[in-house]
This record gives structure tokens, C-alpha cells and sequence, in this order.
């Protein structure tokens, strides 16, 4: 299995360390070239999601990564990973237009900006969330479901093979979000081959 971790901005050096920690072999993509590799799966960490979405469309990765996407290879978006993912964002452009989700970019305003909670995370139990200037899913519809709610806020949605996350699982020392999206790359491959 290998994983590709957008490596654009932001925090991707994390994600890559969270896969070597659960024994799973990642190579970051930088460049147009590196999308030649097979990957089994994409990461899109967090960061801006306007600077993002910018080098993804300059360097010709928007395109070779939506065919990856036709073609049902799984992607975990992280916090402005998920604003790239949204079909509606407020307060902040589309980019790849895939998930049912509408976000709202920035949700928590600058006191709360920053912050830790511990909430329910549907299949696994309670886990540690770190928002940083996060967005959050206003509302679901279509085809994606809702995994996690924080004050009534959705912060975790899937479909099909696309997971993201308004917060950094990445940042704490959990690994299990990072192995929920690990099984649903096994469960995409083995239904592939
Ligand atoms: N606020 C950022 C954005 O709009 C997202 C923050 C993050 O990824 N930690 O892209």
C-alpha cells in the first residue's frame, strides 16, 4: 500500500509521520511527475486552503488527481483539505468539487480559533480534535454522511471513498482516524483487483 501526501503547505509532514507510525509506506507529491507513481490512496493536509488550491491548479495536480478520483482511489482531507473537497464553500472558493458537503471556511471566528476537544467519532469511540482555524461541515446532503459532531457542528464526513476531518488528527498522537482511512483504502484495493 502506498499513500500520497500532498506536499504543497501546510501540514504535511505530520500525516507522512502518522503513516510511517501505523507502518504504511507514503511518498509526498510536489510536482506534476510525481503523480506518475501508483498511489493507493491521498492525503490533502491542512493549511490554506486558498494558497492550496493555488499550486494545485499551477502545477498541473488538480486534473491528474480528479481522474485518480474518477477512478475511486481513496482521499482523506484534513481541515483545508476539506474546504478543497466541498462542493459549497462559504466565505472561500471550490476546488475539486467532489464531496455532498457545504463548509464554512474560518467557522470559529478568531477567539476561538484555536482549540481541543474530545468527542464521538462514528465506528470508533471518543478521540482528541485539534481545530486550528477550522472550517466546519454546515450541512450534509447527497450521498455523504456525517462522522463526527462538535456543539452541534458536523466536523467529520464520508463518501464513499472520501473521509475529511475539520480537524488535525495528524497533530495528536491517536492514530486511529488515520487507520479508519487506512481500511478504506484495503477495502477500495481489494474491491479493485
Ligand atoms: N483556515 C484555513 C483555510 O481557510 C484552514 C485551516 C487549516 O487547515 N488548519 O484554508
Amino acid at each position: 500500500m502506498k499513500i500520497g501526501v500532498f506536499a504543497l503547505q501546510g501540514a504535511f509532514a505530520e500525516h507522512s509521520a502518522m503513516l510511517h507510525r501505523l507502518g504504511v509506506e507514503s511518498r509526498e507529491i510536489r510536482q506534476r511527475a510525481d503523480m506518475n507513481d501508483s498511489f493507493d490512496g491521498f492525503i490533502l493536509p491542512g493549511g490554506e486552503s486558498t494558497v492550496m488550491r493555488k499550486l494545485l491548479l499551477e502545477l498541473g495536480l488538480q486534473q491528474p488527481l480528479s481522474e485518480q478520483l474518477d477512478h475511486g482511489v481513496p482521499i482523506f482531507g484534513t481541515c483545508a483539505g476539506l474546504l478543497l473537497l466541498a462542493k459549497q464553500v462559504e466565505n472561500g472558493p471550490t476546488c475539486l468539487s467532489r464531496m455532498d458537503i457545504a463548509a464554512k471556511r474560518n467557522a470559529y471566528g478568531r477567539q476561538l480559533g484555536s482549540f481541543t476537544t474530545v468527542a464521538p467519532f462514528a465506528g470508533i469511540d471518543s478521540i482528541p480534535m485539534t481545530f486550528i482555524r477550522a472550517p466546519y461541515i454546515s450541512r450534509t446532503f447527497g450521498a455523504a454522511q456525517p462522522l463526527a459532531e462538535v456543539n452541534g457542528k458536523i466536523v467529520a464526513a464520508q463518501q464513499g471513498n472520501m473521509l475529511v476531518t475539520a480537524f488535525h488528527p495528524e497533530l495528536t498522537a491517536d492514530t486511529r482516524v488515520h487507520a479508519y482511512f487506512l481500511d478504506m483504502v484495503r477495502r477500495a484495493a481489494q474491491k479493485a483487483s
